[in-house]
């Protein structure tokens, strides 16, 4: 059977694209990734980034709310089985008072809302593509192959480290991209943490782990940061983060046994060092955009993000190929924008399928 229209990704651009695609009767089928330990590493598990969030706060449609009350909404929007992933955030400290919904249900949302008009879910990746002939011939990581009249490609991005060897050396053992995933260890708990980066992530990262550690060190290269003026005063008024201006990660340090014990930090005004012992290091210095398995069939900017090859749309530099969310957006980089680029590359596709005679 060959399918009107595959999609690629997990986050919100690759679930709204399904909603959109449903709607229209394109009966799509999404490949949302796979559990593997691989993909857990390098920060692609299924559902995207905002699956690796706390609270989302600017996504529209979701104000404070009683705690309850989400747990209620997540009981009557979620099957069991999906709702059961979520019991954790229900529990203890989260059980009440009012938040906003937190990036984890608002994906298991999304995702329901696509299944519930009926599209089809593959929990595995694509790792090559064959756009040359047509149909175009996507392979999934288990072998499985499957033939698609068009394609909406939505597999986000990923964090970035830094390459250092003893970043590497001690990934799983102290360093980490994910202060959400990661940050509520034993081994971080009531410790000095460093957090690399000035953007918001790096922030919104060092405002989270300085709920457990004793101290977080925001390292950052200049003595400005590129986050917004909300999260920015967070952190500076915040009595457990210190700020280390003007510096960069020199090295991690640490032993196989311990794991990370602490960091060289470098001035980049006069080249100093300086040691700080910790027990985490997360790096929060960007996104990389999840193109490799595309292997340059596709046109891509010089960051490897897609190119959107005509105004205001989502197509590609291959017909029939279209782009949204992450993937092909270094600018926006929102969960409301992906959603948003996921709907116009959904009606992108029908209107592409129909005056090519597939509807
Ligand atoms: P970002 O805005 O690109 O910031 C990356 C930070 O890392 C910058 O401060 C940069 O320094 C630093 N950096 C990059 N490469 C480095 C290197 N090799 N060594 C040392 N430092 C390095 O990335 P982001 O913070 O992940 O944010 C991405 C997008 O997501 C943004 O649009 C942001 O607004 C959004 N976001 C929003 C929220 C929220 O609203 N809750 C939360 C997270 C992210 P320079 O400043 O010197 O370039």
């Amino acid at each position: 059977m060959t399918e009107k229209v595959v999609i690629i990704g997990s986050g919100p651009a690759g679930w709204t694209a399904a909603i959109y695609a449903t709607r229209a009767n394109l009966q799509p089928l999404v490949y949302e990734g796979a559990v593997i330990e691989e993909n857990r590493l390098q920060g692609t598990l299924p559902l995207g980034q905002l699956n690796l969030t706390t609270e989302v706060e600017n996504f529209p449609s979701w104000p404070f709310v009683d705690a309850s009350v989400l747990e209620q909404f997540s009981r009557s929007a979620l099957p069991a089985d999906q709702f059961a992933l979520l019991e954790g955030y229900y529990m203890g400290k989260h059980a009440s008072g009012k938040r906003s919904a937190f990036g984890p249900e608002i994906m298991a949302y999304m995702r329901q809302q696509a299944v519930n008009f009926g599209t089809r879910i593959v929990t595995d990746d694509i790792v090559k593509v064959d756009f040359q002939r047509r149909p175009f011939v996507l392979t999934a990581r288990e072998g499985q192959k499957v033939e698609a009249l068009s394609v909406i490609l939505a597999a986000g991005a990923r964090a970035n480290y830094l390459g250092l060897p003893s970043e590497d050396r001690y990934k799983n053992n102290g360093v980490s991209a994910c202060a959400v995933c990661d940050g509520a260890l034993p081994r971080f708990r009531n410790k000095p943490l460093v957090v690399v980066g000035g953007g918001d992530s790096a922030v919104e990262e060092g405002t989270y782990l300085s709920k457990f550690a004793s101290t977080v060190y925001l390292v950052h290269r200049r003595d400005q940061l590129r986050a917004s003026k909300i999260m920015q005063a967070r952190a500076l008024e915040n009595p457990k983060i210190t700020m280390k201006w003007n510096r960069t990660l020199d090295e991690v340090l640490g032993t196989d046994n311990n794991g990370v014990t602490g960091v060289r930090l470098k001035s980049t005004v006069d080249k100093q060092t300086e040691t700080l012992d910790v027990s985490g290091v997360f790096l929060a210095i960007g996104h990389t955009p999840n193109t490799k398995f595309l292997d340059g069939q596709l046109k891509l900017d010089d960051k490897g993000y897609i190119l959107w090859t005509k105004p205001a749309r989502t197509n590609t530099s291959i017909e029939g190929v279209f782009a949204a969310g992450d993937v092909a957006d270094s600018y926006y980089r929102q969960a409301v924008t992906a959603a948003g680029t996921g709907c116009m590359a959904a009606l992108d596709a029908e209107r592409w399928l129909a005056e090519h005679g597939h509807l």
